[in-house]
């Protein structure tokens, strides 16, 4: 293997230089590094940012996190999406409070063995927080290294895998592992761009074989997409006086524990759908959203009950219903009861 290939002074000089001032980089506390990590999946930076701050607030360190309540952590939580997260983190502080000394581990076994942190993440935790020479691959190293090494494999591939650990390893091993990996992420989301890289303004460009003839615009090389499924779904929302019903959520489920208006799929969006009980329905809103595969096109109908039925689910006024955190279509659905001073 080319041990010449990224030279880590370069990349070392370019993050010190170049780097965001983030708060988990001010003392790299392992709590803070471990949340951002978790928070930062699929999410923006701009957008994840406040969600950090709020959450470090609220909830400062383990102890805090393993005591919240499940109702004010899924609060925190609200508009990140895959809400699985936030309760992989809570057991995993319970975890670490009863069987780590109230520490996060330093090593990647016991990391791998906490709800929600998989070889990304101990990765992530080992690298940064414990400046220990363990490779991680997000998005953004996968394609740096796709480009630098002009690589042709699909990215996910486990042949990719390996041969982009050694790399790492290998890189880690010549100077700060905490530096080295952030410097790559940081490259990949300002510099190494998936569209129009910068190329001239790059650390690696001297090494780098795919910055040439435009190569880089077909690397990382990746495996094809899922398919999409659509789908169009109706949420019923029953209001009687001012409060409205919503069901818990089951387990093994999308948003398992959380709450939701009741919700049926139909056949296209196009069609008024028929209310499964009596009232007057009207349309409130409708809206979009994604959900693993799933794209959903969501229409919500409005049900006006002149009695109160006896349902096992909870009737919340809108007070309430800003109070919990609340899945993404049922924001959208509270939202549109807001605006129109419902
Ligand atoms: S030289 Fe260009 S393509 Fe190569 S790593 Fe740097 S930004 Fe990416």
């Amino acid at each position: 293997m080319d041990s010449k290939r990224i030279d880590p002074g370069p990349l070392a000089q370019w993050f010190l230089a170049q780097a965001r001032k983030l708060p988990w980089r001010e003392a790299y506390e392992p709590y803070h590094v471990w949340i951002s990590e978790i928070m930062l999946q699929q999410t923006r930076m701009e957008q994840g940012l406040p969600y950090f701050t709020r959450w470090i607030k609220a909830l400062p360190d383990l102890q805090s996190l393993a005591q919240v309540e499940e109702g004010e952590l899924l609060k925190l939580w609200e508009g990140l999406g895959y809400y699985s997260r936030a309760k992989n983190l809570k057991k995993a502080a319970q975890l670490i409070l009863e069987k780590h000394q109230g520490e996060l581990p330093q090593d990647k076994e016991a990391l791998l063995g906490l709800p929600g942190v998989g070889p990304y993440t101990a990765g992530a935790i080992l690298a940064i927080a414990f400046n220990q020479p363990e490779p991680l691959l997000d998005g953004n190293i996968e394609r740096v290294l796709s480009r630098v090494l002009d690589w042709a494999e699909p990215v996910k591939s486990k042949a990719t895998r390996q041969r982009f650990e050694a790399e790492l390893r290998q890189l880690f091993s010549q100077g700060e592992p905490r530096i080295l990996a952030q410097a790559l992420m940081e490259l990949g989301a300002l510099v190494c761009r998936p569209q129009n890289p910068l190329c001239p303004e790059c650390p690696l460009s001297p090494s780098c074989m795919a910055k040439t003839d435009g190569r880089w615009s077909q690397r990382p090389v990746s495996a094809p997409r899922p398919k999409t499924i659509r789908e169009n779904r109706c949420f019923w929302v029953y209001r009687h006086e001012d409060r409205y019903y919503l069901e818990n959520q089951p387990q093994g489920g999308h948003w398992a524990g959380m709450w939701l208006f009741p919700m049926e799929l139909i056949a296209t969006d196009a069609s008024a759908p028929v209310s499964p009980v009596l009232g007057k329905a009207q349309l409130l809103t409708q809206f979009s959203y994604s959900i693993t595969k799933y794209q959903v096109r969501g229409q919500a109908w409005l049900v006006q009950l002149e009695n109160r039925p006896d349902w096992p689910g909870a009737w919340m006024d809108l007070g309430e219903l800003k109070q919990i955190g609340l899945p993404r279509p049922a924001v959208l659905i509270r939202n549109a009861l807001s605006a129109q001073g419902a």
